[in-house]
């Protein structure tokens, strides 16, 4: 497809699930920017830094690839470390600083330079791709959102409460909306869809639908 598609939303809204689906559907390639501040930010704790400016050096020199679903961090795979809890806590931190944030703006555009990408993210259709043809946000509410979160950490094997998971999201649409430098936000020119009492396909459809009306072509 010669065209970008921006979707963006706090955690939990089920951007990842929807995002990988719509990218299949259009056989154009999915990227994950969330995956990216994680990698840096096990970096960060791999290393065992906390100095921002150390955080930095760190980020600048790392070889971070997106191939299909997965995530390299100086050629290794860290798909499934970057999920783990102390990384989600952490990232949001990690995320506001704006060093960090503009190393991660030119990695994406290269990325979506040759078009055809499903990005997901907090920042895509406001700060990243601002030109993307397509944009979604897709929220739910708060409680909806820890629900799920926390039926797929159980799933994993992690132990958590479900009363922790939302506070934790809470914390982090807190950071993720207040920070200066490209927050989370609605792009004007987004759709909106609210998936709280919506299954996947049912958001996949609806994406799907908005594309097609807008190509004016059967998917
Ligand atoms: O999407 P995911 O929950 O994996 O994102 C993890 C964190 O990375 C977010 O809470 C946010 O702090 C940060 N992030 C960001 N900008 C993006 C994508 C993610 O600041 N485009």
């Amino acid at each position: 497809m010669n065209f970008n598609i921006a979707i963006d939303g706090p955690a939990g809204a089920g951007k990842s699930t929807v995002a990988k689906i719509v990218a299949d559907k259009l056989n154009m390639t999915y990227i994950d920017t969330g995956a990216m501040y994680r990698a840096i930010t096990l970096l960060s704790i791999q290393h065992g830094k906390n100095d921002v400016g150390d955080i930095i050096n760190l980020a600048q020199e790392v070889e971070i690839k997106i191939h299909e679903k997965y995530i390299y961090v100086n050629g290794e795979d860290v798909t499934e470390d970057v999920r783990n809890l102390e990384v989600t806590n952490k990232v949001s931190a990690i995320a506001q600083i704006p060093e960090i944030r503009v190393l991660m703006t030119k990695l994406q555009r290269e990325m979506a330079r040759n078009k055809g990408v499903v990005m997901d993210g907090r920042d895509i259709g406001t700060a990243i791709l601002p030109d993307a043809k397509y944009k979604f946000y897709l929220t739910a509410n708060v409680k909806e959102r820890a629900a799920r979160r926390h039926k797929e950490l159980i799933k994993n094997g992690q132990k958590v409460t479900l009363e922790q998971i939302e506070k934790d999201i809470i914390q982090r649409d807190r950071q993720d909306k207040l920070r200066a430098f490209s927050p989370l936000a609605v792009a004007e020119d987004a759709a909106i869809i609210d998936t709280t009492e919506k299954n996947i396909m049912q958001v996949v459809q609806e994406i799907l639908c908005y594309i097609k009306r807008g190509e004016g072509f059967v998917l």
